[in-house]
């Protein structure tokens, strides 16, 4: 009798948990690997991107042999290689970096006039709430110049990632509709990721897009969600294990 209504509570916890998947945290960083990882050259990391979109519906990063800029929105994981033209990704490619997260706005601040990149930034400064937490920024609408790139695919030996990012190809739209996905990371996050702020952009017809250089925003949104939560995946790759990473030149993912 006893066993019978274990299996009876069983069974109902089990129909319980299909109709009720655990609930996703939102605005909690997953990175893959650290970004003194990537300047070094390690671009060889063992995480499928399928496997990625576990942990996020948001974010950046680059794929396997620096093939491309990553673009995660809305759970889909878009590469723009050096045609400029983003793709939706093959289920079997590897990242060797990526941070994502399962967005959620706390705060969103209305643009109703033109603003650079620049100004955009220093609003951002005044609006976050303190310099020592994560933000995951999302912007999105409509954009008089957008400026992005992408970079070279790689082959062993491999370069470092500033020798990789001379080759950067540049892309250019005027007059577009898309969002810019990024972060802006406290300073004490310096070598594990990229400090400060870090975007990429997405238009809306995906038809463009690639690592923000520069963009005048004529009217939109900015949304912001604060992290304070943070989760890092070390690669178990041999060009992860046995790379020494030199701390000399800063990636600066503006230049
Ligand atoms: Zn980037």
């Amino acid at each position: 009798m006893k066993k019978q209504l274990k299996n009876i509570l069983l069974f109902f916890f089990i129909l319980f948990s299909i109709a009720h998947p655990q609930k996703k945290e939102t605005n909690v960083l997953y990175q893959y690997s650290v970004i003194n990882a990537l300047s070094a050259g390690v671009y060889e990391g063992d995480l499928n991107v399928n496997e990625l979109k576990k942990f996020g519906n948001f974010g950046l990063g680059t794929f396997n042999n620096i093939d491309g800029e990553m673009i995660v929105l809305d759970g889909i994981i878009y590469q723009v290689k050096t045609d400029g033209v983003p793709i939706e990704t093959a289920k079997n490619l590897l990242s060797p970096f990526a941070a994502v997260t399962f967005f959620k706005s706390d705060t969103t601040i209305e643009l109703k006039t033109p603003q650079t990149l620049q100004k955009i930034k220093e609003l951002l400064d005044a609006a976050l709430p303190s310099e020592n937490y994560l933000y995951a920024i999302k912007i999105s609408g409509k954009f008089q110049k957008v400026k992005t790139r992408s970079v070279p695919k790689q082959q062993q030996p491999f370069p470092d990632l500033a020798s990789v990012i001379k080759k950067q190809v540049t892309f250019e739209k005027d007059n577009v509709n898309g969002t810019v996905i990024g972060f802006k990371m406290p300073e004490f996050i310096d070598g594990v990721n990229v400090k400060s702020y870090h975007f990429h952009f997405l238009s809306s017809d995906k038809h463009f897009g690639g690592h923000l250089l520069d963009l005048v925003l004529d009217k939109g949104k900015i949304e912001i969600g604060v992290i304070k939560e943070f989760r890092c995946q070390l690669p178990s790759t041999k060009n992860y294990t046995e790379t020494k990473f030199v701390k000399e030149e800063c990636y600066l993912p503006n230049k």
